[in-house]
């Protein structure tokens, strides 16, 4: 691959390299951005390596956010509020698999030396328009190629979370994983134990919302042995199946992609440690979408969207992907949301109140009565009016 002249590099990062230029520091662009440009893919967010100490950085620009000075990395704010980060050359003397110790000082080289995959590894010069690729990650970018930077059981024991970027940058790119690079990500997979359950929730949910096709990511995870390790509540299906191509219909929402997969969507979110609000939707997920409504049969519907609530649509989406692409529910379900038939007990013509009113006795009953009533309503919504529920009271 030649290089191209130029890249089209912001004004804003340029703003800031030149600063850091000016002050006696070589600054570089470096990263997902300049392997995104050249592979003519749009990407306007350059990270920028320097020589300049974290300090230094903070010194020469009036707003910055010290987003993880233990490790060289200062978000440079530009004059709109935009962040742009900042990272002193670095090379990591300690590491443990999942933290490291790191050193500044060093040069372009050394910090090259250190990122993950050769694709990762390739800087651009935004003032002098020159190149450095020492690890031949322009060849790697044509020929559709994972490689990590030196020796892969090295790199990947340094940091396991490598062996989950490696399958999300070949899922993104449709690339091939290096033979050396997969065999050793498949020889250190019981390191990713280790990691903290957000990185690698991080790491899955973003490759879920950028993979070319869902399931070539899931394949990878199942076939390096990663979803042994982190989903186990995956259920694992032969490639080429029937679940695998609903996989690639759905709707490209982390969670409910996790949900579908999992047997028990709620047990897996909750070792991802999801937010409890997303844990809930896996819950009902996993509870409802076996039990879909008879279409034909409007109570029954309206039944199944009073009890699923805010969940509906979660599970329409997955019984058109899967089993009933021409399922007539989704349209009767839009007529009954456009109709505005009562579904919860709010949407009653009366209140507590008006039962307590009418003499119902103070405590449970009154939530037992409402209950009752929403079920008549159900049923049939013209009985939702005022009188007519207070007579059955
Ligand atoms: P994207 O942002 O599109 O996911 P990226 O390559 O920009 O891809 P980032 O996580 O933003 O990924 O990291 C920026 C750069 O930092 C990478 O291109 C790579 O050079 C380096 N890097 C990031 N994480 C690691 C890691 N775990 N080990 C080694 N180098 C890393
Ligand atoms: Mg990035």
């Amino acid at each position: 691959m030649n290089f191209p002249e130029r890249l089209p590099i912001p004004d804003d990062v340029l703003r800031i390299a030149r600063r850091l230029e000016e002050a006696g520091y070589e600054t570089w662009c470096v990263g997902g951005a300049i392997r995104d440009n050249l592979l003519g893919l749009e990407n306007h967010d350059f990270d920028l390596t320097t020589a300049a100490p974290p300090g230094e950085v903070r010194r020469l620009f009036k707003r910055t956010v010290p987003v993880g000075v233990e490790h060289g990395t200062v978000a440079v704010l530009d004059r709109e509020q935009r962040a742009h980060e900042v990272t002193t050359f670095r090379r990591d003397i300690k590491t443990d698999g999942r933290h490291a110790v790191v050193e500044f000082g060093v040069s372009l080289m050394d910090d090259l030396a250190r990122r993950d995959f050769t694709i990762n590894a390739i800087a651009y010069h935004p003032g002098r328009h020159e190149w450095r690729d020492p690890f031949r990650g322009a060849a790697d970018l044509e020929g559709k190629l994972i490689r990590s930077v030196g020796d892969p059981n090295w790199r990947f024991q340094e940091d396991y979370l490598r062996i989950l970027r490696a399958l999300r940058f070949s899922a993104r790119f449709q690339f091939r994983i290096h033979p050396h690079t997969l065999e050793a990500a498949k020889a250190n997979v019981q390191g990713l134990a280790q990691l903290s359950a957000e990185r690698v929730r991080d790491e899955w949910f973003k490759g879920i919302t950028t993979a070319a096709r869902v399931s070539k990511l899931l394949t990878l995870w199942l076939d390096v042995g990663a979803a042994r390790i982190w989903l186990p509540e995956i259920r694992e299906r032969g490639a080429g199946s029937g679940p695998l191509r609903v996989l690639d219909k759905l709707p490209r929402d982390p969670v409910l992609i996790t949900a579908f997969l999992a047997s028990d969507p709620a047990s897996l979110l909750t070792r991802l440690k999801c937010s409890n609000k997303d844990i809930e939707r896996g819950r009902a997920i996993g509870q409802w979408r076996d039990k879909h409504p008879d279409p034909k049969h409007l109570p029954e519907v309206r039944r199944w969207l009073s009890a699923v609530g805010e969940y509906a649509d979660d599970l329409l989406a997955l019984l058109t992907a899967g089993s009933a692409p021409r399922s007539p529910l989704p349209k009767i379900v839009d007529s009954i949301r456009a109709a505005r038939d009562p579904l919860t007990v709010k949407d009653l013509a009366v209140t507590g109140d008006d039962l307590l009113a009418a003499g119902v006795r103070p405590g449970p009953e009154v939530g037992e009565t409402l209950q009752r009533l929403l079920a008549e309503v159900l049923e049939d919504p013209k009985r939702n009016t005022r009188d007519g529920l207070l007579s059955r009271v």
